[in-house]
């Protein structure tokens, strides 16, 4: 017998109340049951995203799906982008654009750091006809948090419309969309929300609307004036993800019963306490100080072959870590702790990473990552 822990920032845990919800017989979508579920898992989202003047639309997509749906909808052919490239997923901001002949200028980071927000500002000035500015509050390719509201406040003054891949910042970090003036924001299910893969949510507030009237990328599934006709009316535009649709209410119950401020203090502490906990290890962690909640992102030691380690505690003992992405690969290893995790599942973590070092030859003292991490979380850190 092996238990899995999965420590990997998507797919994440999910509840037994959220699959169970997800397992009952399937509801057909053209029914009075099903517009009652979706209008309320609708008004649900809009808690979720701190918003009351946005519309939340959802998705039958992974959340990539919901970034491209963003492009099509929000840009015109003749526009101009500002991406802000952190890795990963920054990156799929600018070569989704490229897909669709959007040109593009970007802000280019080294891997582990933050997008500064005056660096935007001067991007700013320097182009004057950029239309949109894509942005990640959360890179999970490399663990690191930006600061959403500084950046944001920035585009306001320039102009131009600001949209953010919140994926892992949604249900984990503190994202008012309103207050901190997004335009557009798309998250996916399978990371904070505590659901499987296959839905993308994605937040529309009402500065947005006159450039999605005008734009003229191509679209038909991902259109979002059909999405905001259906939402109307309670429905979908097309066969709606009906199982997992039911099962996201179960989760939003969850998280409304915690407080969407819990949820986020939740992940702070849990983030800090695996932080100190690796550090305690002698372990050094990648993203530094622009650390986000939602992975911890850690620097193999020299000498180690952090690929191996990973796949022998994923093999042998059920507890699956991710390595780095690309460039990243066998440089770094990520701890994921976001949606359905609390103070235990650190304890688990840390331990394993104590286990797949000490048993890979790695001089770690047993127990001094624990301890570490248990002190945080006890408050005594
Ligand atoms: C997971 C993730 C994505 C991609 O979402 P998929 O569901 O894999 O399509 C995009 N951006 C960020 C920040 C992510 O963490």
């Amino acid at each position: 017998m092996k238990k899995n822990y999965l420590f990997t920032p998507g797919p994440t845990h999910v509840p037994a109340e959220v699959a169970l919800a997800e397992a009952q017989p399937s509801i057909h979508h053209r029914t009075p049951q099903f517009s009652k579920i979706f209008k309320e898992l609708s008004e649900d989202l809009k808690y979720l995203f701190q918003t009351k003047e946005g519309d939340v639309f959802t998705l039958a997509s992974s959340g990539t799906g919901g970034m491209e749906a963003c492009v099509v909808n929000v840009l015109s052919k003749s526009d101009k982008a500002l991406v802000l490239c952190a890795g990963k997923f920054g990156e799929r901001w600018n070569e989704i654009c490229g897909t669709f002949g959007v040109e593009t200028v970007t802000v280019d980071v080294e891997y582990g750091n933050a997008v500064d927000p005056s660096v935007v500002e001067a991007k700013l000035n320097e182009n004057k006809d950029i239309k949109v500015v894509f942005a990640t509050q959360s890179e999970t390719s490399t663990g690191v948090l930006h600061d959403i509201e500084a950046i944001s406040k920035i585009v306001k003054k320039s102009g131009a419309l600001m949209v953010v891949d919140t994926i892992t910042g949604i249900g984990i970090h503190k994202f008012p969309f309103d207050e901190w003036g997004v335009d557009i924001a798309v998250t996916g299910s399978q990371k904070g929300c505590m659901l499987p893969p296959g839905l993308a949510f994605v937040c529309v507030g009402p500065n947005a609307w006159p450039a999605i009237e005008g734009s003229d990328l191509p679209k038909y599934y991902w259109d979002f004036k059909k999405m905001r006709k259906s939402l109307k009316d309670a429905t979908t535009a097309y066969t709606p993800s009906v199982s997992l649709i039911v099962a996201m209410k179960k989760a939003m119950d969850m998280i409304k019963e915690e407080g969407i401020e819990n949820v986020w203090n939740r992940h702070a502490r849990i983030g800090n306490a695996t932080r100190e906990g690796v550090k305690a290890l002698g372990l050094k962690l990648f993203a530094g100080e622009n650390a986000s909640n939602v992975v911890t992102s850690v620097v193999a030691p020299d000498g180690v072959d952090i690929g191996a380690i990973i796949k022998k505690l994923r093999d042998e003992s059920g507890v699956t870590f991710t390595g780095g992405q690309g460039e990243m690969k066998g440089k770094i290893f990520r701890i994921g702790h976001i949606g359905y995790v609390d103070d235990f599942d650190v304890i688990v973590a840390i331990s394993a990473v104590e286990k797949g070092l000490c048993e890979s030859g790695f001089p770690v003292e047993l127990g001094k990552g624990i301890t570490a991490a248990q002190k945080a979380l006890v408050g005594n850190g």
